[in-house]
This record gives structure tokens, C-alpha cells and sequence, in this order.
């Protein structure tokens, strides 16, 4: 079992202080601002850290009592420090963790042990001027030979996706199923097999701009969307509506929040969902700060408005009017045709992004649309662009990408949606 890492209490003043003096260093400032690693009930090794600035430690002090020497533990205390500065030290100035430097001056002829843990030798410029001055000051310095040295943590964070433009992204272009669906052989699913560029994956999407990214609805598939778009940052979720096809990924960000990001994100949700969501994901409540959307307002993110609009669905569910600039984008991945008000909303819009969920007969004409329907609300909207989302391609008549596309390629300002498409806006 590893030896665990504990800050030091009052009680132990007396012992961290016996180990110090043996290694001719000193107890720096506070006691309970040490770490220390207690080995069959001693304090064994003892470390305290100081943080300088957002991302930068200074380690003031690192013993390890004689009779541990080579044992292991100094390295393992110094391996956890410089790997975790943020989790043991107390002087904590910035939690907001990003790729981070440790700096300290060993004394004597340590400088091979730190050399071993990732350290490297740097110029007295590089400390925080409190340690130079320490240095400076210090009347043992021709004996100590301080050289000061230097850790740097790679950092694992990905950066932010540039994009120029802002867009709108199409995460997911398939139903509930999804294609293939795993207990399914129709032609569809066939040709998604063979091919994987016709996959289609749970609804969602994504509007990304220079600085900001809204992920609209949380499909079950949403990591590997995320991984396949290389989408590193989210800083906005937008749900339509609560059907398991479009909230069920939302787990998924609880380790994105708690890692990476730090502080909670904002989840726009619909009003009624919200007592669902707190019982569905009570493990969720403290990484996601709620706001219950509402219908007609416009929510600013980066240069790009949204404005939830209704749809015609089974439960309470938002199409989005997605506005930049210049152009303005209509996405209703759950809808039956429009309410007479919304269709006023979105009249002439560049695109509409449209449920066409079934080919042939639709089972569920209240919710859902069909092909045929997709293309003619488009028409009476007088859309720019009508693109065909939420594809099921195998309820009531399977259909293959390869045969809808050449269909719809009758109507000049017709397309068929893929994963990974994208429109700048
Ligand atoms: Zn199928
Ligand atoms: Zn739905
Ligand atoms: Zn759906």
C-alpha cells in the first residue's frame, strides 16, 4: 500500500521539527503547512510547498528523516508534490489549474535527486524574488552552493479548436436508434456497416465561434462525437427537449467539468425538464449550473444569438433560431410541421434544419416528420436550404443514404445530413 500524503497538525510539530534539524533545514512558517508521510507511526519525510502566482510553486522544503534515506519515500513525496501541487499545498492564490511550473534551490549536493524527479537546473531570475532575496541574505550561501532548479508540467489540457467563421456543427443526423442499430440488418444499416461515413449517431449539434462553444442536446453518443469533432472545450449546454435520445450523454461531462474545467456549466434546460433532471442525475447537480430556458428569448453566446421557438412534439421541446450576423439558421431536430407562430419566426431563413425522421409512412405524424414532409415544410417556410436531420433511414421503409441522396437531389436546395457536417454562419 502507498504511504498516504497528510498535512501536518500541531501535534507533530515537535517530529517534523527533529527531522528538519537533522537535514539542516527548518520549520517554514506554519506547521499545518506542511505534508508530510508518516512510516510505522513516525513522520518519515516532510515537504511544504508555496504557491508564487496562478501557476507557479516554490518548494521550500523537502526532508527525509536518516534512517529513510534511499528508501524511496523522498521520491515519492516529491513525485506527488510536483503531480499534484494544488492537492498539498495551503497558500493556494488560483485554482484554476492549467500547465504549471515548481521551482526550488536544494541545498548541498541534492541536485542529482531532483534531476531524477523531472527537474532541471534554471538562472536565479527564474524564482519569485522572495527566494533570491532568501539567498541573497542567506550567511551560509558559500557553503550551501544554492543552485536553483526548475519543474515544468507538460500540461494535458487541450486548446480551444480554432474557427474563423462561426458554425454550426452536426454532431448527430440519426433517430433514436441510431445506424447501424445494433439488431438491424435492413439495407441501411447494411450500408453503414460497410461504409462508417454513413453512420449516423444520436441527435445533437454544436455552435462554435472564436471563443465560445454551445453543444445543443446531449445525445447518448456524445462522447464519441466530441472525440471524432475534436471538440476540446463546452461552454454551454442547450437541451430541446428531454427525450433519452437527446439528455443521456450528459453524463458524460462530469469528468470534463471536475477535471478540466473546474467551474460548473451552465445547462439551459427546458422548465418542465428540470425536476427530471435533478432526480434522473442527482450525481450531476454540482457540476451544472441550471437555467431553465424560455421560449422567445434570445440568449447571446459569443457573436451567435439563440432563441428557443416551439416545436410540435410530443413533450415541451425548443427548435432553435440560431442567428449570426448575417445569416440565420432554423434546427428542429423533433418536430411536426410548425405552429403557425414559430413558421412566422423562421420564415426565409438560410437553412432549415429539419426532422425527417421517417421515409414513407410516418408512424408518429404528432411528432415526427417524414422525408416528403421535411422537404415541403422547407418549401412553405421558404428556406434557403433544407437539410434532412434526425434520419432513421429503417423505420416503416428502409432507405439507404446512397438512394436518398440521389432522390433528393431533385430538389436543388435540398440535403441530406451527415455526422460532421458543417455550416458557417
Ligand atoms: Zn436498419
Ligand atoms: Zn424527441
Ligand atoms: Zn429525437
Amino acid at each position: 500500500m502507498e504511504p498516504m500524503i497528510l498535512f501536518a497538525e500541531k501535534k507533530d510539530k515537535e517530529d517534523v521539527q527533529q527531522l528538519l534539524w537533522e537535514v539542516g533545514l527548518g520549520i517554514s512558517g506554519d506547521i499545518e503547512d506542511h505534508v508530510l508521510l508518516r512510516v510505522e507511526g513516525k513522520v518519515g519525510a516532510v515537504g511544504k510547498l508555496f504557491q508564487t502566482s496562478p501557476n507557479r510553486f516554490h518548494l521550500e522544503v523537502l526532508g527525509v528523516r536518516n534512517d529513510q534515506r534511499r528508501t524511496g519515500l523522498g521520491g515519492f513525496l516529491l513525485s506527488a508534490l510536483t503531480s499534484w501541487p494544488w492537492n498539498y499545498c495551503r497558500s493556494i492564490i488560483s485554482s484554476a489549474r492549467g500547465p504549471y511550473e515548481v521551482t526550488t534551490v536544494p541545498m548541498h549536493d541534492t541536485g542529482l535527486f531532483y534531476k531524477k524527479h523531472g527537474f532541471e537546473v534554471c538562472g536565479f531570475s527564474q524564482l519569485s524574488s522572495q527566494y533570491v532575496e532568501q539567498c541573497d541574505a542567506c550567511s551560509d550561501r558559500e557553503n550551501c552552493q544554492p543552485v536553483p532548479m526548475i519543474f515544468r508540467f507538460p500540461g494535458y489540457k487541450r486548446q480551444r479548436e480554432v474557427v474563423t467563421m462561426p458554425q454550426f456543427r452536426i454532431l448527430g443526423s440519426g433517430a433514436g436508434t441510431g445506424v447501424p442499430s445494433f439488431f438491424c440488418s435492413c439495407p441501411a444499416c447494411q450500408e453503414a456497416r460497410e461504409n462508417p461515413e454513413y453512420t449516423r449517431t444520436r441527435s445533437g449539434a454544436a455552435v462554435l465561434t472564436n471563443n465560445t462553444m454551445v453543444l445543443i442536446d446531449a445525445s447518448p453518443d456524445l462522447r464519441s462525437q466530441l472525440v471524432k469533432n475534436n471538440i476540446t472545450k463546452i461552454d454551454s449546454v442547450f437541451l430541446s427537449h428531454w427525450h433519452y435520445d437527446h439528455f443521456s450523454g450528459l453524463g458524460e461531462l462530469e469528468y470534463y467539468v471536475k477535471l478540466d474545467r473546474i467551474e460548473k456549466l451552465p445547462l439551459y434546460l427546458p422548465p418542465s425538464a428540470v425536476a427530471q433532471f435533478e432526480s434522473a442525475f442527482p450525481n450531476l447537480l454540482d457540476i451544472f449550473n441550471i437555467i431553465p430556458w424560455q421560449f422567445g428569448q434570445r440568449y447571446q453566446f459569443g457573436e451567435v444569438y439563440l432563441t428557443p421557438l416551439v416545436a410540435n412534439h410530443s413533450i415541451e421541446t425548443a427548435g432553435l433560431l440560431i442567428e449570426s450576423n448575417e445569416k440565420r439558421l432554423a434546427y428542429f431536430t423533433d418536430t411536426s410541421g410548425l405552429p403557425e407562430e414559430t413558421e412566422k419566426l423562421v420564415s426565409g431563413a438560410d437553412w432549415l434544419i429539419c426532422d425527417a425522421t421517417f421515409y414513407g409512412e410516418n408512424w408518429y405524424p404528432h411528432s415526427h416528420m417524414s422525408v416528403e414532409q421535411a422537404i415541403e415544410l422547407g418549401r412553405q417556410v421558404k428556406a434557403k436550404e433544407t437539410i434532412l436531420t434526425h434520419l432513421s433511414m429503417h423505420y416503416s421503409q428502409a432507405v439507404t443514404t446512397e438512394e436518398l441522396k440521389s432522390e433528393v437531389s431533385r430538389y436543388p436546395n435540398v440535403l441530406v445530413a451527415h455526422d460532421g457536417m458543417v455550416i458557417e454562419i
